[in-house]
């Protein structure tokens, strides 16, 4: 493996969605216009198109440190205008794989922010098929949520009945429960695709 390919670099231009997301900007600003994420934090895709694509070693360990990588909402609004064919967003994701694959995420608030996001998101999908599972959303953790959560939480059944949905019944419908054979299924693509392994280095970087 020559060393081109073995440095970080090389190591995000072999990620397809990189190749896919950056080709020569224009540094026209589109991308940071339509960008909801840009309106309220520090974030600007234009900026990080552009820096990106001359990048050094020790400048791509500062941007996969920082929180800027974490600020995208993953809307792709940018993949829609973007007169070069460039999609920010998906240079986001590989940025984010990347600074999950060398730990580096751990080093910003939002990046640690990945650990809750693993045990409830990922974990709920591993457990459930859901991403968000009713059960497990306390009410404790979404003061914002006011009375009405807790509420919801407390007649779930009787609620989603008259919604129409089969809260976990057998067969089809929404929030329906998911079969072992299908969770097992699911467990073996998130081995193979090695998201498992990713999962394994939220917990062993992250700041508990
Ligand atoms: S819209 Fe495209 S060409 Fe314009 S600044 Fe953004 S990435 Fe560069
Ligand atoms: S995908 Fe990310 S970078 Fe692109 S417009 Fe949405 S928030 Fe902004």
């Amino acid at each position: 493996m020559s060393q081109e390919r073995e440095s970080l670099v090389g190591l995000l231009k072999q990620d397809v969605l990189y190749q896919e997301a950056v080709h020569a900007c224009i540094n026209c600003g589109t991308c940071t216009a339509i960008c909801p994420a840009a309106r309220f934090y520090d974030y600007d895709p234009r900026r990080l198109i552009s820096d990106i694509q001359n990048v050094n070693e020790q400048e791509l360990v500062e941007i996969l440190k920082s929180d800027i990588i974490w600020y995208c909402g993953q809307c792709l609004s940018c993949k829609t205008r973007c007169p070069r064919n460039n999609v920010p967003g998906f240079l986001i994701t590989a940025l984010r794989s990347l600074s999950q694959d060398k730990g580096y995420f751990a080093a910003s608030n939002e990046g640690n922010k990945q650990l809750t996001v693993k045990r409830i998101v990922g974990e709920n999908i591993i457990k459930y098929g859901y991403c968000v599972f009713i059960d497990e959303i306390g009410t404790e953790n979404h003061p914002e949520q006011g009375p009405v959560w807790e509420w919801y939480r407390n007649n779930a059944d009787s609620i989603l009945k008259k919604l129409g949905a089969n809260y976990k019944g057998e067969g089809p419908g929404t929030l329906r429960r998911i079969s072992k054979e299908d969770l097992d299924e699911l467990y073996n693509i998130l081995k193979e695709t090695k998201a498992l392994d990713r999962f394994d280095n939220i917990e062993r970087y992250c700041n508990d």
